[in-house]
């Protein structure tokens, strides 16, 4: 056994691997000269390539406890940006808001915790997009138009979906990689300034006007300052935060997954031990990959900001999952399938919902109630209704100035989630809050003010259906 001398080089080593070694470490150094920039060696350690990088700002004072009481220390926080437009949430809704208020001419940042783009469209895998058509007639009409639309036909062009066949008949069904890709490209071109790995954590008011965002990240906690913000989180989390109204629901939680090798079913195999009444878990629907298909899960009720109640559905259904997984292993014709992948978001369906300056019900869904304020058009399942616009007015906090909401959290009835939380609605609403908040930050005026033909002009510019 080899003993370590205990200097203060291999203590470092020592409590750096244990990940103490900003606590106790001025700067965090590299223990061998840097290797040539040039050399990417093929295997790892082949010796430390790091470079010190010196301490800036002021120092953390950590929270304390005071009588019994956790106490944080009243401090202030350093604005890391400043922008027109601000979008929490890089999920269907927040990406196309950035990038809508971005072609219209706005400086814009998307502030995403996650490393990518798609939110439950991608990181949830659920891959297949409903309600991109309506019934007209005995046609069907594309209402998922503009830059979702545009999301889709890049999709299709690198083979990243099963897109367009029977346009009404079939949903698109993306790959969620492709879809990630496509995202970034899209965000990128447009020039949105992007920010990964944040987690908007408060709101910061003027009275009941927002003025930005603080957020949590590795480097602590920082500011981004806006005129406007778009609150693309899904769980509401900045218009919460600001003091908006709003409605907080439990809802079926799930985890989707993907199954590999659906290509290699032993299919007479299969079918002997389908016709003895045998009975297999759920296989999966469709996906462009074709050895490989998504399985949908519905789960318990939960609210999903419990994150104690996360921490569990997330066990059990993973649980669940690979219990499922070996009755169809155990099945004749099936040996060879294997679990590709779980999601690694969970399956939030619906949390916090606004109660907005308007809120859309599902009876003036079903009825295709005209608004002067129209700012998208939704589309159905299986294109079965006709078309219904969707108001400005469901994205507006009643009293808290400049924050929109956009995706599943806007502003409507109960009965009516089912329909706005889908990725075709979510790609609109988003769409139509990037383009008002555009107009509103370049006018100077709160988002309620906005000249709503503008918006609309805005819009039809940039290939929206609106009626
Ligand atoms: C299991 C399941 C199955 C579904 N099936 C279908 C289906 O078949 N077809 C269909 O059309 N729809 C389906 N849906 C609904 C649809 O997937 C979602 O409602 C839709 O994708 C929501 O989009 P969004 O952009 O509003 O929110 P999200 O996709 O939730 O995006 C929110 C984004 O914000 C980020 N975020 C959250 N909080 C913060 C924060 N504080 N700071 C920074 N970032 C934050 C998240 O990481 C995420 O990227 C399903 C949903 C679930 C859960």
């Amino acid at each position: 056994m080899t003993r370590l001398a205990l200097t203060r080089r291999n203590l470092m080593k020592v409590l750096g691997a244990a990940g103490f070694g900003a606590a106790v470490a001025s700067t965090v150094r590299s223990d061998r000269p840097a290797l040539a920039a040039a050399a990417a060696p093929a295997t790892e350690g082949l010796g430390f390539a790091g470079k010190v990088i010196p301490h800036t700002g002021a120092p953390h004072v950590p929270a304390t406890i005071v009588g019994g009481k956790i106490v944080e220390p009243q401090r202030t926080i350093p604005t890391m940006h400043e922008t027109d437009v601000l979008v929490v949430g890089g999920g269907s809704a927040g990406v196309m808001a950035a990038i809508a208020a971005k072609r219209a001419g706005a400086k814009v940042a998307i502030l995403e915790r996650y490393g990518y783009f798609g939110g439950l469209w991608t990181g949830g895998m659920v891959l297949v997009v409903i309600g991109t058509h309506v019934k007209d007639g005995n046609e069907k009409k594309k209402v998922l138009c503009g830059i979702g639309d545009e999301l889709l036909e890049r999709l299709k062009k690198i083979d990243g979906g099963i897109i367009g066949q029977a346009a009404g008949s079939h949903n698109p069904t993306v790959d969620p990689e492709a879809t990630k890709y496509v995202m970034d490209e899209m965000v990128r071109e447009a020039g949105v300034d992007v920010f990964f790995h944040c987690w908007g954590a408060d709101a910061i008011m003027d009275g009941k006007a927002a003025r930005g965002v603080v957020f949590e990240s590795k480097a602590g906690r920082q500011a981004i300052l806006a005129k406007v913000i778009v609150d693309a989180s899904g769980d509401g989390d900045v218009f919460a935060a600001a003091g908006a109204d709003y409605t907080q629901w439990t809802y079926a939680i799930g985890t989707v997954h993907r199954h590999g090798n659906m290509d290699r079913v032993d299919k007479e195999k299969a079918k002997e031990a389908k016709d003895s009444g045998r009975k297999l878990p759920p296989l999966g629907g469709v996906t462009p990959i074709p050895s490989v298909t998504w399985v949908n899960t519905r789960g318990p009720k939960g609210d999903a900001l419990d994150i104690r109640e996360l921490s569990k559905l997330e066990m059990d259904h993973r649980r669940k999952i690979w219990e499922n997984l070996k009755t169809i292993r155990e099945t004749p014709g099936y040996e060879k399938v294997f679990m590709l992948d779980t999601a690694p978001q969970l399956g939030v369906r619906i949390t916090r919902v606004l109660a907005g300056a308007y809120t859309l019900t599902y009876k003036e869904m079903r009825e295709g109630k005209k608004f002067p304020d129209v700012i998208a058009v939704g589309g159905a399942q299986g294109a079965n209704h006709r078309e219904w616009p969707i108001p400005y007015a469901a994205l507006l906090p009643k009293e808290i100035d400049n924050v929109l909401a956009a995706g599943r959290c806007i502003s409507v009835d109960d009965k009516l989630l089912d329909d706005t939380r889908l990725i075709a609605a979510c790609l609109l609403t988003g769409h139509a809050a990037g383009a008002a908040a555009a107009v509103a930050a370049q006018a100077g005026c709160r988002p309620r003010d906005v000249d709503i033909a503008k918006v609309q002009k805005v819009l039809r510019e940039q290939g929206a259906y609106l009626g």
